[in-house]
């Protein structure tokens, strides 16, 4: 997968170099000079990729006004929603899945979020490993082993001995961009690479493809920052 963030571009008829701007709460901005080819955007952005990234992970760092703890955790890849109930006390999580409630108690807001990330995990340990055994079949791409991570920068991958990583807040994004990810990460069992051969793979077994990826470009920044690795 592209581990770029979402960027938006400017094309400046003052600027007289490409320019990249981090803005709070982390949106990038790249400036294009009139005369740079637009093409060129993408490669320039990948090759600032750590410096981009050490700024959006201060400036996440910086933006704590909204509350931590949710009180309601949607997940729409599986069409749940969770209502979360968080009280003082000796750490302790209870959850039931027919009422579809989450109860909390913990001492402050860093063990209520690891809870519910310990939470999350186990949800998408229980539900991701089996979607992907289904799409394989369904495809006929197989795969060697499935671990479910939290990242922040990948939505999977897809190593040479055809294991695969999936990241636990897919649960976060829609099922058709899920369905796209996981055929993402099976077809590269066949092309270790984002060669055309690849894409005409990914097109064969899913036409809209392309929309999916926009899809997910955009949604890595939409996870909740209770569920990010180090809590946004
Ligand atoms: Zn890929």
């Amino acid at each position: 997968m592209s581990t770029l963030p979402p960027y938006s571009v400017r094309v400046s008829s003052r600027a007289k170099r490409l320019q990249l701007k981090v803005m709070p709460p982390g949106k990038v901005e790249v400036v294009v000079p009139k005369r740079v080819n637009l093409n060129s955007v993408p490669a320039f952005v990948a090759q600032h990729h750590h410096w981009l990234q050490r700024h959006l992970d201060k400036m996440a760092a910086v933006h704590v006004d909204e509350p931590l703890v949710p009180e309601i955790i949607h997940l729409p890849a599986i069409a749940e929603q969770w209502q979360v109930e968080c009280h003082e006390g000796v750490r302790a999580c209870v959850f039931s899945l027919g009422e579809m409630k989450l109860k909390l108690l913990a001492s402050n807001e860093q063990h209520a979020c690891s809870m519910l990330q310990g939470w999350l995990q186990r949800r998408a340990k229980q539900v991701l490993p089996p979607w992907l055994e289904q799409v394989s079949a369904e495809v006929g791409l197989e795969f060697n082993r499935v671990t479910i991570r939290a990242q922040r920068t990948r939505w999977g991958s897809c190593s040479s001995r055809k294991n695969i990583n999936l990241n636990r807040a897919l649960l976060f994004l829609s099922p058709a961009a899920v369905r796209y990810l996981l055929i993402h990460e099976l077809c590269h069992t066949v092309h270790m690479n984002h060669s055309s051969r690849y894409w005409r793979l990914v097109a064969s077994l899913m036409p809209e493809y392309k929309q999916m990826e926009a899809e997910l470009r955009h949604a890595m920044a939409k996870i909740p920052r209770w569920a990010l690795p180090d809590f946004g």
